[in-house]
């Protein structure tokens, strides 16, 4: 079957939602820790398997030979993710399946965020099982869900200076997902997954402006500014920080993804970021 962790996240939730446009219910084992949160897949047919990264022998029969998995990439930034993923990759390789695909980070991210899929992605290729590294780029939604305090300050603050990214929807990303793991021949393959187009903070808010009808401008400030304002509203200093990390690797242009691995794979170009925008704005 084709299994998928995190099933019950935002992305795991777009790549079974398509798996199930796709190949019958039955095939389709969602990996949950709150089975309760999956009750509408169970309803679908999805098969539910309940496992925790952080308890290995959950994981202890949980696949089996010739399945398909995919291993989306945990939130618990101080429980170790890379040992999290180790616990799935170790039962991936203990029942011999056809191939692991691991969401990952851009090969060029430098930003302390990316340690732990470059150290996930030297397990899974030290394992010698058969691997497929979707190195997604960032989410659309990382933005668009977050307009509240853009909208209420009438700014878009970032610490980017000029830099852009090359954005897509989760539901881009998971199409791309959804292709491998249906798809042929994408054993021991490195995918570099990003929007068709790149985009800058001022453009951004000159969208938002043209959307709302009123004036939002592009505040750029400096890392240290930036981890002051967040962890002011609340984020927890680490994440804050680690968030900077992300805007410094921006300028310095290591979210810019030039492969056309994502339309490749997809077969269709990438939602562009003003439909994003309109769907948040609408939402
Ligand atoms: P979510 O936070 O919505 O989903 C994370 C998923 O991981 C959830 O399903 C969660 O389970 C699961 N998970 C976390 N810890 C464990 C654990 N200990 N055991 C089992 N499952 C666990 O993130 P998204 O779906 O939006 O993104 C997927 C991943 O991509 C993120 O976890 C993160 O690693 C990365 N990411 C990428 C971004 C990008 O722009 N490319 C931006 C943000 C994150 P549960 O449903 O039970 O909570």
């Amino acid at each position: 079957s084709i299994v998928v962790t995190g099933a019950t996240g935002h992305l795991g939730r777009h790549v079974v939602q398509q798996l199930l446009e796709k190949v019958p219910a039955e095939q389709v084992t969602a990996v949950v820790r709150d089975e309760a949160k999956a009750a509408d897949l169970a309803a679908r047919g999805v098969r539910l398997a309940v496992a925790d990264y952080n308890a290995p022998e959950t994981f202890e029969g949980l696949f089996a030979a010739g399945d398909k998995v995919l291993l989306i990439s945990g939130n618990e930034f101080d429980k170790g993710r890379v040992r999290q993923h180790t616990v799935v990759i170790d039962a991936a390789k203990a029942a011999g399946v056809a191939l692991l695909a691991y969401t990952s980070a851009p090969g060029g991210l430098t930003a302390a965020l990316a340690d732990d899929h470059r150290a996930t992605e030297e397990v899974l290729l030290a394992s010698g099982l058969p691997y497929s590294l979707l190195r997604n780029g960032w989410y659309h939604e990382n933005y668009t869900e977050n307009l509240a305090p853009v909208l209420e300050h009438g700014a878009v603050v970032q610490a980017a200076g000029d830099g852009r990214v090359s954005s897509a929807a989760r539901a881009d990303y998971a199409a791309a997902a959804v292709a491998v793991l249906t798809g042929e021949g994408h054993e021991n393959t490195t995918y570099e997954l990003g929007g068709d187009e790149a985009w800058g903070f001022a453009e951004y808010a000159a969208e938002l402006s043209r959307r709302t009808g009123r004036e939002i401008a592009y505040t750029p400030v400096s890392g240290e500014a930036l981890t002051g304002i967040l962890t002011g509203a609340g984020l927890p200093g680490p994440l804050a920080a680690i968030l900077a990390g992300v805007d410094a690797s921006i300028e310095k242009g290591e979210l810019v993804i030039t492969s056309g691995d994502l339309a490749r794979l997809t077969g269709r170009p990438a939602t562009p970021l003003a439909e994003a925008i309109t769907a948040a704005l609408k939402g």
